[in-house]
């Protein structure tokens, strides 16, 4: 996905594009607003952005190697965590192929077309702690093409308390080279948990973007 692919939100684009053209990248950010608000596909185009071989002056390329993985999902450094049903044995992994469809019918979902897609019963759904060890296990690897490694994670306020304590490590200091991209779309306690410990200099690595409404 690229930049031009996100309806409005022009002010953030030329943000994320300076950030990245600089250089100086925030470890942590989180996009918080409504799923019709172009959250994800933001990240999206921000993870496309960063790992192209050939950007220009304010976009991906789209056609080199890099990009084309990023737009099927299937880039080895991009990685995706999402609530799942407690059935699901509480992993993003084992969901992917969904995922990957859900993102291509369209990338402004809700969280209700997401739980539809992966339970017809509804149930509630959750970020566990075996999802927290999965990503911490998915970043101790090295970035398999030698750049950034980019973890994406949709609606972290359906953590529960022990996912959130076992990743607030490595959110405050993930490894190098490591950029966490979280999707909220509520400002549920589980989130300020995550985002609101006194962690001084790391906390100014932060950052925190409310997208209330498209701007054109
Ligand atoms: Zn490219």
């Amino acid at each position: 996905m690229q930049f031009e692919d996100v309806v409005g939100q022009q002010e953030l684009k030329k943000h994320f594009i300076s950030e990245i053209q600089s250089g100086n990248i925030a470890h942590a950010r989180l996009l918080h607003g409504k799923s019709g608000h172009g959250t994800l596909p933001l990240a999206l185009s921000f993870v496309g952005f960063l790992f192209c071989d050939q950007r220009t002056e304010s976009d991906s390329c789209g056609v080199c190697p890099s990009c084309i993985k990023v737009n099927k999902l299937q880039h080895p450094d991009l990685h995706f965590s999402f609530p799942t049903v407690q059935t699901d044995a509480n992993k993003s992994s084992l969901l992917l192929d969904k995922w990957r469809e859900q993102v291509k019918e369209s990338p402004y979902f809700a969280e209700l077309d997401w739980l539809r897609k992966i339970d017809p019963k509804e149930r509630n759904m959750i970020i566990s702690v075996h999802e927290s060890q999965d990503i911490i296990k998915k970043l101790s690897l090295k970035a398999y093409e030698g750049g950034y490694k980019a973890m994406i994670i949709w609606l972290p306020e359906s953590m529960n308390i022990q996912a959130a304590n076992k990743l607030l490590k490595i959110l405050e200091e993930p490894t190098p080279k490591t950029i966490f991209i979280l999707v909220a779309e509520s400002h549920e306690t589980i989130l300020r948990t995550i985002i609101s410990r006194p962690t001084g200099i790391i906390l100014r690595q932060w950052m925190f973007l409310k997208i209330k409404k498209i701007l054109w």
